[in-house]
């Protein structure tokens, strides 16, 4: 099979999420092609409705350029930038800052990196390769979704990873046990005043939520890492 090679690439960003966009923003000036679905992660594995955990000073893309920030977003767009940030805010911002700094972004998956005469060849799942005399791998924490074994067992629609989910309505009028209480079911899971969120990693609690908004407004996580809904 002749192979398709494409044009080559100063620099190949493998990533299109907050730190691929931004290192093309860096890099701009070099002939750059980013790889990745603009901000997937955030669009398709972080619950709808979910607030971001980081002020809105630190949520800013990385720019050279001083007028590519959150706040410079919400000014122009005259959005309310008081209180926490949700993530359909962000979401918007990303994609202005997109047009702004990014070249094109190439949506094709990136399947394999080798070390080339010049640099790097990079793989597509397509067939086609590109060469490239620098990479950078921008690919998130997707793929570090840890399953424990002892839910290997469980069926998946009785068992999930809070990144399998950016629709908690699915669990409106369920009992849902929340093992972890890491960033992520704080995030997309938080307590609510029917139920609480255990600190301790296997100490698991139940949750009944009444209705998926409910469960969206919540208190803090219950301090004894146990309670009954
Ligand atoms: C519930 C939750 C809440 C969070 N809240 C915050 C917060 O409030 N503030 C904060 O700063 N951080 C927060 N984080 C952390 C944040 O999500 C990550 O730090 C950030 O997304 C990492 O950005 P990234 O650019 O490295 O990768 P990602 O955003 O994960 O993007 C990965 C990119 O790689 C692309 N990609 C993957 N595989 C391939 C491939 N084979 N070929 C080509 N492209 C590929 C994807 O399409 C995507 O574009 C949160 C995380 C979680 C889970």
């Amino acid at each position: 099979m002749i192979e398709r090679v494409g044009k080559f690439r100063d620099v190949a960003i493998v990533g299109a999420g907050p730190y691929g966009l931004s290192a093309a923003a860096h890099l701009a000036g070099l002939d750059v092609q980013v790889f990745g679905h603009p901000l997937s992660f955030w669009r398709e594995h972080m619950p709808r409705g979910m607030f971001l955990r980081s002020p809105r000073v630190a949520s800013s893309l990385s720019s050279p350029n001083p007028s590519l920030r959150l706040q410079d977003y919400e000014r122009e767009r005259r959005a309310d930038s008081d209180g926490p940030l949700p993530l359909e805010t962000f979401l918007a911002y990303g994609e202005w800052f997109q047009v702004r700094t990014a070249p094109p972004i190439d949506t094709r998956e990136i399947r394999l990196v080798e070390r080339d005469r010049a640099g790097f060849l990079l793989r597509l799942d397509d067939g086609e390769a590109v060469r490239a005399r620098r990479v950078v791998v921008a690919l998130g924490i997707e793929p570090f979704a840890w399953r424990p074994p002892e839910f290997a067992g469980l069926p998946p629609e009785l068992c999930s990873h809070s990144v399998d989910h950016s629709d908690l309505g699915r669990f409106a009028g369920t009992e849902v046990c929340v093992v972890g209480a890491g960033q992520s079911p704080t995030s997309g899971l938080p307590a609510s005043a029917g139920s609480c969120i255990s600190r301790a990693y296997f100490a698991a609690f139940h949750a009944r939520y009444k209705t998926a908004s409910r469960c969206v407004r919540s208190g803090p996580p219950h301090p004894r890492g146990s309670c009954r809904a």
